[in-house]
């Protein structure tokens, strides 16, 4: 079929070709400017496949907001009834659920397989310049949210709206924790006595109060409670990790086992990562749905929320970037875009552990973090890294003090910059969990812990963001610590990463996987020999 030449395609080909100007020559403008036409609608529908998972994500965020007012504006929860609303609900339930399934393999293995993949130095000086960085940027959250709190006035606008802020304080009953209680329970979950309730169960002191001698005392009473103790698993997987190296060939079966599993896990991953856009939509919309009186509520905390929502964008869009700028000399945003979906889950799910996954996945094949960095940092992370959860932690308790005209002297301030970075370290990457540190930092500058309520009343939003920047920074953490192995690796000429040796048969030989592990070197001929290896898989 000869295609119609554009005029502006014959004169380019004709000046080109000046004696080829016959039929023929139409017939060739007109394939050339074909193939330039199917090239860009090509080059197009390249980008657009490319990216659909984060146009997908993006467009369901929106849409979840969207339904969820309509909903809201025909009814809302009171027309749905319950039932209705659980159905409403269920496609985010489910993506949640699928989403913690993972989350217990993957952590495990993943860290098992990073450390035992790491030399014991470089695995030591990763995850110093890994910690240093939490910390120092988990300080600027801390110093922001406060900052943000003393220069808006949060508190004061409440109180100016809420006549009586005791009332509306005294909602909801939290039995306070005393702060040496809180320190003591996050090294107790540290070292879990028994590693498979550790799957489920998390220890925490809770108080009985009992009367002697006339007065009321509390007696601590320590508990096993719902919910996964991720920060002893991880310990235990990385000593793990690093014992199984420590065993040199007769440790290398186990490595392997734990790589595989991971690996396995990792395409589940990818297979879940299709139904995020779906469950991120419903988790939004019935969010919203289930509120009662949006209104109402940002009348009186309105800013309150705006102090979290600016802190959280001014640290995620400004500060962090600006750090991976100076370290890496590359563009942070292009990193930020390639991790999109995760972010967007991290919307859905206000969980950085449920995001974990995802966050993996999109850190390693859109930004090419190395698989033994991201495996072993992120998990790290998004258990102790929460920038987000200490800068509204910060708000919070200033926040509270103001309405409860309680002046915050210069000690009070770093007290509670300390502390939140502190607490936000011991804060589960659940929905809330920053909430329920909360207590360690008002308990430390003694404020009321009863007024943590009104934190709860806004958290289902101000979480949202909070957990969007939890995840950034443990992403730009890894991108960090992969530009600072590429720099020391190319200056040094001796890897930083030395790989782990395995000794076994590999008849038949596996094919590379993408999702194997990048330091594992098979020996195909006698051990050691040295001329005889081959490095199967890929980096
Ligand atoms: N939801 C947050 C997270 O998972 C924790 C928090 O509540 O601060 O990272």
């Amino acid at each position: 079929m000869v295609a119609d030449p554009s005029p502006r395609d014959s004169k380019a080909f004709a000046a080109a070709e000046p004696v080829a100007n016959d039929g023929r020559a139409l017939i060739l403008m007109g394939s050339h400017g074909a193939a330039a036409r199917c090239c860009s609608r090509d080059k197009v529908r390249g980008c657009l496949r490319a990216n659909l998972l984060v146009l997908l994500t993006v467009v369901a965020v929106v849409a979840g907001v969207a339904l969820g007012l309509a909903v809201s504006g025909a009814g809302g929860a009171q027309a749905l009834g319950r039932e209705r609303l659980n159905a409403f609900a269920f496609p985010g339930e489910l993506l949640l659920r699928l989403l913690k399934m993972i989350i217990l393999p993957l952590v495990v293995c993943s860290l098992v397989g990073g450390a035992a993949s790491l030399d014991p130095s470089a695995l030591g000086r990763l995850g110093a310049w890994a910690l240093l960085f939490f910390l120092v940027t988990t300080l600027l959250a801390s110093a922001l949210g406060v900052a943000l709190a003393l220069v808006l006035k949060p508190g004061a606008a409440f109180a100016a709206v809420n006549a009586s802020v005791g009332a509306a304080g005294a909602a909801e009953q939290h039995p306070s924790k005393e702060v040496l209680d809180s320190f003591l329970d996050l090294v107790r979950n540290i070292f879990p006595s028994n590693l498979v309730s550790a799957a489920f169960r998390s220890y925490a002191t809770q108080y009985e109060t009992s009367q002697m001698n006339g007065t009321t005392v509390k007696v601590p009473i320590g508990h096993e409670v719902e919910g996964m103790n991720i920060l002893g698993l991880v310990v235990f997987a990385i000593i793990f990790g690093v014992a199984l190296r420590k065993l040199g060939p007769d440790g290398e079966l186990l490595i392997r086992f734990f790589n595989s599993f991971n690996d396995a896990t990792m395409v589940l991953v990818s297979w879940i990562m299709w139904y995020a856009p779906v469950g991120i939509l419903f988790l939004v919309a019935s969010k919203i749905v289930e509120m009662d009186d949006v209104g109402l509520l940002f009348a009186s905390l309105g800013k309150y929320i705006l102090c979290c929502l600016l802190g959280h964008a001014i640290h995620g869009l400004l500060v962090l970037p600006f750090i991976y700028f100076i370290f890496t000399r590359k563009n942070p945003y292009r990193f930020l875009w390639g991790i999109v979906t995760p972010l967007a889950t991290a919307f859905g799910t206000s969980s950085s552990s449920a995001t974990l996954p995802l966050m993996m996945k999109c850190v390693e094949e859109n930004n090419g973090v190395a698989k033994h960095i991201s495996r072993f940092i992120l998990p790290i992370g998004a258990t102790v890294n929460m920038d987000g959860a200490a800068l509204f932690q910060c708000v919070a308790a200033v926040f509270i003090a103001q309405l409860n005209r309680q002046p915050l002297d210069f000690v009070k301030i770093i007290t509670i910059l300390v502390t939140a970075t502190a607490s936000s370290v011991g804060a589960a990457g659940i929905p809330a969990g920053g909430v329920l540190t909360l207590a360690i930092i008002l308990e430390a500058v003694s404020l009321p812990v009863v007024d943590i309520s009104l934190i709860l009343a806004v958290d289902w939003l101000v979480d949202r963001s909070c957990t969007v920047l939890n995840v950034e920074g443990d992403a730009l953490g890894a991108g960090l610590l992969q530009s600072y192995v590429d720099r020391t690796e190319s200056r040094s000429q001796v890897p930083e990463l030395v790989p782990v040796k395995s000794e076994l048969p590999l008849s038949p030989t596996p094919a590379p996987t993408e999702e194997g592990n990048p330091l594992l070197i098979h020996y195909r001929g006698p051990i050691g020999d040295a001329t005889t290896s081959e490095k199967e898989s890929v980096m």
